[in-house]
């Protein structure tokens, strides 16, 4: 691991003062993901700026609808009881996600910015145009399993690896984000996220020194949660494919759909046209198949990949099954 600086600020102010005065600053939460990746020489910051002495280590209640600090432990946040109550997807989604150790540590920003899983893009002996721009691509041509088949690129194809932002993408979850000028604005996840193009190194629509300082969950517009994951193993590994439903239902019909999932795009994956498609209709098994069609109709199967339509297909269905019981 290369030398770096450490800064403690007690105030965001400072924070970002901090993260303003080096290019290769870089905010740390847990430490989870981003102390791996420096060990690995994946991200080699030359300061960093710890973010746990902030003041975002709550969960505020708003008018209708909670703020989560940008500091709460992904345990304390899925052991909320606001949360298990309002918005079940979302523990579910965080406890189907790593291990009890890792959650005990792991933040809510730094779980929305977590990097990709992709093992070519931690391996710092082959090319990889997210972590070197224009290096190359190793998974192309590589292996393919953990990788996505939608919103992919020819220069990208690594899928988004987080479950909590998965559920969050189906409860309309806004970023909070404070920029170095101390203006505060707010960010729809919808539109948080980027797809790789031909700049996969840069992920999100976020400025080099903005600072999450939380992300506000309104009321949730449907009763009916699940959260569903499949992976290799049963626990402490990522989703092959996953899907997030916040579904109402009234005198049989689906009155609000909200679809995401994970393992499939290469963010967190919302298409407004499966949810169009649900609602208003009557759940049936052709409805959740032809869900399917619309969600996968832009799939790019790349070779190691092709068992992802069948499995999204199955894993939509048994979620909405579920969730319209
Ligand atoms: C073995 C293992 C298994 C795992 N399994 C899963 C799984 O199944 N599902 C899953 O979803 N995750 C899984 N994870 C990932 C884990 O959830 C993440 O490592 C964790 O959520 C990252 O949070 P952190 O606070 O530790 O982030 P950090 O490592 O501290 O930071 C991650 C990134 O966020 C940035 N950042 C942090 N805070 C802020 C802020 N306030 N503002 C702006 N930028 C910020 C950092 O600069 C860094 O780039 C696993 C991890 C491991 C090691
Ligand atoms: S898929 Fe993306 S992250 Fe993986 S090697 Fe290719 S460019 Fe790198």
């Amino acid at each position: 691991m290369r030398p770096f600086d450490y800064q403690r600020p007690a105030a965001p102010e400072a924070a970002c003062q901090g993260m303003s005065a080096s290019p290769h600053a870089a905010y740390i939460g847990g430490g989870t993901n981003l102390i791996d990746l420096m060990k690995l020489g994946v991200m080699a910051p030359d300061l960093l700026v710890d973010v746990n002495r902030l003041g975002f280590d709550t969960i505020k209640d708003l008018d209708d609808g909670v703020e989560i600090g940008a500091t709460v432990r992904n345990s304390d946040l899925a052991d909320d009881p606001r949360i298990r109550v309002r918005w079940p997807v979302l523990s579910r989604a965080l406890l189907a996600g790593a291990s009890a150790q890792l959650r005990n540590k792991a933040t809510t920003a730094g779980n929305l910015l977590q990097r990709t899983r992709c093992p070519y893009f931690q391996d710092i002996d082959v090319p990889c145009n997210k972590r070197k721009p224009g290096s190359g691509c190793a998974a192309l041509g590589g292996e393919l399993r953990n990788h996505a088949i939608l919103g992919t690129s020819e220069h990208c194809v690594a899928a988004h690896p987080s479950d909590m932002a998965v559920a969050m993408q189906a409860l309309d979850a806004q970023v909070v984000i404070r920029d170095a000028d101390g203006q505060t604005r707010t960010m729809g996840l919808d539109h948080f996220y980027r797809t790789p193009g031909d700049t996969p190194h840069i992920e999100t629509r976020l400025n080099p020194a903005d600072l999450i300082t939380g992300v506000r969950l309104p009321a949730p517009l449907g009763d009916r949660q699940v959260y569903r994951k499949v992976r290799d193993r049963a626990s402490y590994a990522f989703a092959l494919v996953s899907a997030a439903a916040v579904m109402q239902l009234k005198e049989g019909r689906i009155e609000y759909a909200a679809i995401a999932f994970g393992g499939l795009g290469t963010q967190p994956w919302r298409d407004p046209k499966v949810d169009a498609l649900l609602t208003g209709a009557r759940p049936s098994e052709a409805l959740f198949e032809k869900a399917g069609d619309v969600l996968l109709r832009s799939a790019e199967l790349r070779e190691g990949l092709e068992f992802k339509k069948p499995l999204a297909h199955r894993v939509l269905k048994a979620v909405l099954t579920e969730a319209t019981q």
